[in-house]
């Protein structure tokens, strides 16, 4: 996720190839030299592939807690530019501030992340095992949500996957279902103001776009919702942008 906010250029994990990442970049007109900083969730490799290149080429740090910044140098093979920043805490970078709060995920010290800048707040999490009171507060008041809606939970349990990995995926350290995320999401809208939603982090295996913003939708219309709008970020290509204050894009994630 490209984030771009009064002339600072933030990433939000860094997935694919450090050569992926930049050629998305200089089509949005971003050239990596502007990096400041990459921002990441944890450690899972398709969170963080491109991270270490990125951040020695572009010399933006790699924002983090220490447990995920040293788990991170555990699989890099050259030294890069980090910032520390421990979980729930904030800093300011430009006029733009930006704080992680923890998320309940299988990795040594998984986080969300809350961006804000001017009017525009925007809280990204994925990979994320069950709804927390943190959670809850971070998508309260964005007025765009990047939130996991990973798998409907009957394609999960019909599915390929091994009988250890369906538990896994499912447990509260696993990852959000449509209908989990669903829930979240009718909260926040029912006692909120109105936002985007974009749907991330989809399994092939196990999801569908339609399927994903279908249950969410139906979800919310059950109950009385503030408008909102809700799109499904592709996994195979950059589908969706959005602009308030600050900019967010979304890349492809293969
Ligand atoms: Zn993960
Ligand atoms: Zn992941």
């Amino acid at each position: 996720m490209l984030i771009r906010s009064n002339g600072m250029n933030l990433l939000i994990d860094a997935g694919l190839s450090a050569r992926a990442i930049e050629n998305h970049c200089r089509r949005l007109g971003v050239a990596i030299e502007s990096l400041s900083a990459i921002l990441l969730t944890h450690e899972h490799s398709d969170h963080i592939q491109g991270a270490a290149t990125l951040a020695r080429r572009a010399k933006a740090p790699i924002v983090g807690n220490s447990a995920t910044l040293n788990a991170l140098r555990e699989r890099s093979t050259a030294d890069f530019p980090t910032l520390t920043l421990p979980t729930s805490s904030t800093i300011t970078l430009g006029e733009t501030t930006v704080r992680s709060f923890p998320i309940p995920h299988n990795a040594v010290e998984p986080v969300g992340w809350v961006v804000e800048s001017g009017q525009g707040r925007i809280a990204y999490a994925t990979d994320v095992g069950s709804i927390t009171d943190d959670l809850r507060e971070a998508v309260r008041g964005a007025q765009l949500v990047i939130i996991e809606a990973n798998h409907d939970i009957r394609c999960l349990w019909h599915g390929s996957y091994s009988p250890q990995m369906k538990a896994q995926v499912a447990s509260p350290v696993g990852h959000l279902s449509n209908e989990e995320c669903a829930e979240l999401l009718a909260e926040r809208m029912e006692e909120g103001t109105a936002a985007t939603v974009w749907l991330a982090h989809l399994s092939r295996q196990n999801n569908a776009p339609s399927l994903a913003k279908r249950t969410i939708e139906e979800r919310l219309a059950k109950q009385k919702c503030v408008p909102h709008r809700v799109e499904v970020a592709m996994r195979d290509q950059p589908s969706v942008s959005w602009r308030y204050g600050a900019q967010a894009f979304q890349m492809s994630l293969l």
